[in-house]
């Protein structure tokens, strides 16, 4: 085996909103439960070994952010120094989905090769995804930037399972969006499953609770038990992509507060 025992994986928190329940899961009033504020977290993630560095997303950039008027303080050119990585050494980006908040800062790794899945692909580039409840979460210059990518050669498309490298698998499982990918990554520690959309709050998959924003609610479903059950196996630890208890569920980075340690847990 090369390099698992000492791959890093990185959570990068970049931003962070203030929302509600009643916004965040899918028809609220079905658990009657009252409203409450929910705290969403922004992140992107890293993950780097002897052979080299993969960015999972690069989160929303900072007009797209100010626009829909989130809260940011941070690129992934401008933190990745911060973490020790040369963001011209980025090799290879995952592209878990299109949503604006995972498709920003594309142009800051001009280089870098692109993975996502041919379904997510397919559906951006789509007549659907013109359609509100689906055009109110990306931003057409970033997909035309994917289209761009895919027309230099820069864009790879993967179906199912992948093998991206030596002990870093892609799954798609949809719901979120059509293709959403996961990404599982071993380490010295055990697994890490970084979920991104497939589960943004622990408590989606912990409480059998779907996501407001869905593209398919069955594919949801069938996600989650995927995720429970990988996370069920000893050593494997799922990562939400959202979720402000990634920063307490692992172990805190010497890089600062933003920066979770997903090799370790807290
Ligand atoms: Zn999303």
């Amino acid at each position: 085996m090369t390099g698992h025992g000492t791959r890093e994986v990185l959570a990068v928190r970049y931003g962070n909103r203030t929302t509600t329940r009643a916004e965040s899961f899918l028809n609220y009033h079905l658990y009657g439960e009252p409203d409450a504020d929910l705290e969403i977290d922004y992140y992107f993630w890293v993950i780097r070994d002897p052979s080299g560095t993969t960015l999972v997303d690069t989160g929303f950039a900072p007009a797209a952010g100010n626009r829909r008027r989130r809260t940011w303080w941070t690129t992934p050119a401008d933190a990745l120094p911060g973490v020790g990585v040369d963001p011209a050494e980025v090799a290879t980006i995952v592209v878990t989905h299109a949503h604006w908040d995972h498709t920003g800062n594309l142009h800051q790794f001009p280089h870098a090769q692109l993975v996502m899945s041919q379904a997510e692909y397919g559906f951006w580039t789509s007549p659907m995804a013109s359609r509100a409840h689906f055009a109110a979460h990306a931003e057409p210059d970033e997909i035309a930037r994917l289209q761009q990518a895919r027309e230099q050669d820069r864009l790879t498309l993967v179906t199912g399972q992948h093998r991206l490298a030596d002990g870093i698998e892609l799954i798609e499982v949809g719901g979120h969006t059509p293709g959403q990918l996961v990404v599982a990554a071993a380490t010295a520690t055990g697994t890490v499953v970084l979920a991104s959309d497939a589960v943004h709050f622990y408590e989606e998959v912990e409480r059998d609770r779907p996501f407001a924003i869905v593209a398919d609610v069955p594919a949801m479903y069938r996600a989650y038990d995927l995720l429970a059950s990988l996370a069920s196996e000893p050593g494997t630890r799922l990562v939400a992509g959202h979720d402000p208890l990634v920063r307490t569920r692992f172990a805190p980075h010497p890089a600062g507060p933003d920066v979770t340690n997903l090799a370790a847990p807290g």
